[in-house]
């Protein structure tokens, strides 16, 4: 079961997890005891600690307490209104920010980010607030906005926006910090056309079947927003600079359990390789909000390094890891969970 606490205080981390609900094909195998097919709860967030610790010891049911808890009744805008609409008025008013999505394959990550025409994801709610922010104060103010979509893929990134992408490299910029050396940098007036890119990008990326699920996504997608801002009339030479990163990773189920061999089983490995560094840094802001600074270990992968802008500092992140309440899945619903909790 899981749950999030009654209190909630400001925080640069923020830990949600998401419950989809059982698919038709998950529901068709275990119709005579269908209920019994439910291996998560979420609970009221009001239930008290002495319920919850009683119940736990006569099911022996394994609990756990996060920011948000939305179970398979929540649509995204929900999840939006909850936690993500004030990080992105932050980004309009030059804050750094980073929204992710984890989990396994299969548990809801692209339909968390992207979403469906009639349940849009993060990502497209996101970039339509982010404009409907700036009209409000375009009298005022000038915006310049620009967007990059990128993937990495076995410790390799690519441009997503490009149709034959090569390979591309980090560099360091005396300025700008991190960059993406030759990552196409689009300027955009519109939510519209970000998504028109977005659906563009997400056409090219790679996607590869394995053993474990017939078609995986095996790569980390990175969007990323950048949003400048400045004053009409005055202070005309102070730019305000807000980057939102959105990130749909690549599944986290790990190489071993899936059985691959050889390229497969490098990417496996790759794909651990920047979620194990994603988690270390995420373990490093955690820790952050609870005791003062602590050293965010960005560097250890590509995935980190690009967002290490969103990852320091006083920005703000917020992960949103997915679960599938498919028994069949509680394997990986366990460890997604146990990730979050760390996370905290
Ligand atoms: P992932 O990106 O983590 O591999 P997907 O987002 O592709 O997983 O989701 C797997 C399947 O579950 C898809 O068919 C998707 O449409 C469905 N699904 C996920 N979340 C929901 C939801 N909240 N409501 C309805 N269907 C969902
Ligand atoms: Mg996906």
């Amino acid at each position: 079961s899981i749950r999030a606490p009654a209190a909630k205080k400001a925080t640069t981390l923020t830990v949600a997890v998401k419950c989809r609900p059982l698919a038709e094909k998950e529901r068709g195998r275990n119709i005579v005891r269908f209920s019994d097919s439910h291996a998560v709860r979420v609970l009221d967030p009001d239930l008290s600690k002495d319920y919850l610790d009683r119940v736990q010891h006569r099911t022996k049911e394994k609990s756990y307490c996060f920011d948000h808890a939305f179970g398979p009744d929540s649509a995204n805008s929900e999840v939006y209104k909850t936690c993500i609409s004030s990080v992105i008025s932050g980004v309009v008013q030059g804050l750094n920010a980073t929204v992710f999505a984890y989990g396994s394959t299969g548990s809801g990550k692209t339909y968390t980010m992207v979403g469906k025409p009639d349940d849009p994801g993060l990502m497209v709610l996101s970039l339509h607030t982010i404009f409907d922010l700036i009209k409000s104060d375009k009298d005022t103010d000038e915006f310049d906005v620009t967007c990059s979509y990128l993937e990495v893929y076995n410790e390799v990134i690519y441009d997503l926006l490009e149709k034959s992408s090569g390979h591309l490299e980090l560099r360091e910029d005396p300025e700008q910090g991190i960059v993406v050396a030759g990552l196409k940098c689009i300027k955009v007036h519109s939510a519209d056309k970000i998504l028109e890119l977005l659906n563009l990008g997400n056409s090219r990326r790679k996607t590869e079947s394995t053993e474990a699920n017939a078609t995986s996504s095996r790569s980390h997608a990175v969007l990323e927003i950048t949003v400048k801002r400045r004053q009409r009339n005055k202070y005309r030479d102070q730019i305000m600079k807000g980057k939102l990163a959105l990130v749909d990773l690549a599944g986290s189920e790990r190489a071993s359990e899936t059985n691959n061999v050889g390229q497969k089983l490098r990417d496996g490995a790759n794909i651990n390789r920047s979620l194990l560094a994603l988690a270390n840094c995420i373990n490093a802001l955690g820790k952050q909000q609870k005791k003062g600074l602590a050293y965010v270990p960005y560097r250890n992968s590509k995935l980190t390094r690009i967002l290490k802008d969103g990852l320091s500092g006083n920005s703000r992140t917020v992960m949103v890891a997915t679960i599938s309440p498919a028994e069949s899945q509680y394997h990986h619903t366990i460890n997604t969970l146990k990730y979050a909790d760390r996370a905290k």
